[in-house]
C-alpha cells in the first residue's frame, strides 16, 4: 500500500517555523515513497479559528513549494460523524461528564494536542448530583473513562500497540489521564476528530512532532475502541524558539509570514531548517 500522510494545521494563528518543518517532513516523506500528501484543517476551537489564518496557511505552504492532494477537509465539516462515535462511547458507559474546572471545559483543552491539558483522572459523578447540575444547564466535558476502557476491551488492553519510528510499542493508554473527547455543546476534540479523519483518509503514517508522542498511545486506545487500522507513527524534533521553547503560534517573529516579509526565501527557510 502506498504511503498517505498529511499535515494538520488549526486556523487559530499564522504558521511558524515549526509548522514549516513538520509540513515539508511530511511532504518528503510523502515524495520519498511516491505516496500522497494531505492538508486537513482542524478547525474545530471555534472560537479562535479565523477564516484569515485558513487562507494564509494555504499561500504559506504554496510558498514553501509544497502541492497537496485534494479534497482539503475540514474538521467542522465532519461533526455528525464524531458526534456518533461519542454516543457511542457514551452508550458504552466508557465516557463521563466532567463538570471539574473552566480550563478543561474550554475548547482550547479539547483542542491543543500539545496541552494546556494535564493528566486528569476522575469518575462519573453520583446520578443524583449529576442530574441537579445537568438541570441547572452547568457546562461539562466528555472525558474517556481509562479504567472503563480497560474493562471493556479485557485481555486486548495488555495487548494495545502501534509503531512508532520503526518500532513496535506497547501502548500505555492512560498516560494522558481521562482525556477530553467532547463537550457538553460540542461533540469532538482532537484526539476523536484526528483519530477519525486519519482514519476516514486512509493515512498510513502519520508525521508529526515529537512533543505528540504520548498522544499516540492514546489514540491507540481509540483505534481499538473505533475498530479503525492503526497508522505507523514518525515523530520528527521540534524547532525551537531564541528561549529554547517549542515555538508558538504566540511567537509572531517565527511566523513565515514575518519571516518572508524580512526576505527569507523557501530555500533559505530549508537550509536554515537542515532539510
Ligand atoms: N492540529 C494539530 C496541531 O496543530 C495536529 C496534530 C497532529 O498532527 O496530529 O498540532
Amino acid at each position: 500500500m502506498s504511503l498517505v500522510t498529511r499535515f494538520a494545521p488549526s486556523p487559530t494563528g499564522f504558521l511558524h517555523l515549526g509548522h514549516a518543518f513538520s509540513a515539508l517532513t511530511a511532504f518528503g516523506a510523502a515524495q520519498a515513497a511516491g505516496g500522497v500528501f494531505l492538508l486537513r484543517i482542524e478547525d474545530l476551537d471555534q472560537g479562535r479559528c479565523r477564516p484569515a489564518f485558513e487562507t494564509a496557511i494555504f499561500e504559506d505552504l504554496a510558498w514553501l513549494g509544497l502541492s497537496w492532494s485534494l479534497p482539503v477537509t475540514r474538521q467542522s465539516e465532519h461533526l455528525a460523524r464524531y458526534a456518533s462515535a461519542l454516543k457511542r462511547f457514551a452508550e458504552l458507559g466508557l465516557v463521563y461528564r466532567c463538570f471539574k474546572s473552566r480550563r478543561s471545559l474550554s475548547a482550547e483543552a479539547a483542542n491543543a494536542p500539545h496541552g494546556p491539558g494535564e493528566a486528569f483522572t476522575g469518575a462519573p459523578l453520583p446520578e443524583a448530583e449529576e442530574c441537579a447540575r445537568l438541570a441547572e444547564g452547568q457546562a461539562f466535558a466528555w472525558r474517556l473513562s481509562i479504567a472503563a476502557c480497560q474493562a471493556f476491551l479485557g485481555p486486548r488492553w495488555e495487548r494495545l500497540s502501534f509503531e512508532a519510528d520503526g518500532t513496535r510499542v506497547t501502548a500505555k493508554p492512560g498516560v494522558l489521564g481521562d482525556a477530553i473527547l467532547g463537550r457538553k455543546d460540542f461533540p469532538a476534540s482532537y484526539h476523536l476528530a484526528s483519530v477519525m479523519d486519519d482514519a476516514a483518509q486512509g493515512v498510513t503514517d502519520v508525521i508529526r512532532g515529537e512533543d505528540l508522542r504520548e498522544a499516540a498511545h492514546l489514540h491507540a486506545l481509540l483505534h481499538a475502541l473505533l475498530e479503525l487500522p492503526s497508522p505507523r507513527y514518525r515523530h520528527h524534533r521540534l524547532i525551537l524558539g531564541p528561549d529554547g521553547r517549542r515555538l508558538a503560534k504566540r511567537d509572531q517573529a517565527g511566523t513565515l509570514r514575518a519571516l518572508r516579509d524580512a526576505g527569507a526565501t523557501p530555500e533559505g527557510l530549508r537550509r536554515l531548517l537542515g532539510l
